[in-house]
């Protein structure tokens, strides 16, 4: 049976209320922290859940299962805002760049030249945000830690993209603090107010190393299925 905390809407207020109280731990307005509520793989009706409880700020990791349901709950909520948290294929950037409000994976020149050429091409230029590999681990997308600057030099000098921030998953095995004590240097070092990082599991320690946005999955709609 649903119960408030089993509910979407119970789910979401229990975590709008943890994001308040970490903000608030950490001395930050908790308005400085964006919930990014990631319904991949997630039954439609748990989504619309969260949204008929207002939420309108989305993650999705999968061009394709994102067009097949958002395009409808846009239709009822204009105002619905997606991010691509997920690695893009080149292939696949009209379809992202038509449906996605924010890219949060940006992570080599290829791609960032085939959204640079899909921003132009339909003049709607989304914001993006670089991934970082911060455990330089081989099978997880992301700019290595070493190359990050010249990387995000070349995306805003040759590419010309709105770089608004970083994002990085760290390795499942370690402690995350450290993880995110490099993305927020590299970020100040770069100039970037965005701090794309925590999940599920440690978004509380994200905040406190001063996400601005926590991509929360599970916590917000249960277990995937
Ligand atoms: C699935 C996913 C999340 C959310 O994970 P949870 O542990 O369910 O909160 C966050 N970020 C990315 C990139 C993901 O793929």
């Amino acid at each position: 049976m649903e119960t408030p905390e089993s509910s979407a809407a119970g789910r979401l207020a229990v975590v709008m209320g943890r994001i308040a109280a970490a903000a608030g731990a950490a001395g930050r307005d908790a308005g400085s922290v964006r919930l990014v509520a990631v319904s991949k793989l997630q039954p439609e009706e748990r989504i619309a859940g969260a949204l008929d409880a207002g939420h309108r700020l989305f993650g999705e990791n999968r061009v394709q299962e994102a067009e097949a349901r958002w395009p409808a709950f846009r239709e009822r909520f204009p105002d619905i805002a997606l991010h691509l948290i997920g690695g893009l294929q080149t292939n696949k950037v009209r379809a992202a760049v038509k449906l996605f409000d924010v890219i949060e994976t940006v992570d080599r020149p290829r791609l960032a030249a085939a959204l640079a050429r899909e921003f132009e091409r339909t003049g709607r230029a989304l914001p993006c945000f670089v991934q970082v590999n911060t455990g330089d681990e081989p099978q997880k997308g992301g700019v290595a830690p070493a190359g990050l600057d010249s990387f995000l030099d070349r995306c805003r000098t040759e590419y010309g993209l709105d770089v608004v921030g970083l994002m990085c998953i760290p390795p499942a095995e370690d402690p995350p603090g450290p993880h995110f004590a490099f993305l927020r240097e590299a970020a100040r070092r770069n100039g970037l107010a965005g701090l794309s990082m925590g999940m599920s599991a440690d978004f509380e320690t994200a905040i406190r190393f001063g996400a601005t946005h926590v991509r929360i999955g599970s916590a917000v709609f249960g277990a995937r299925g």
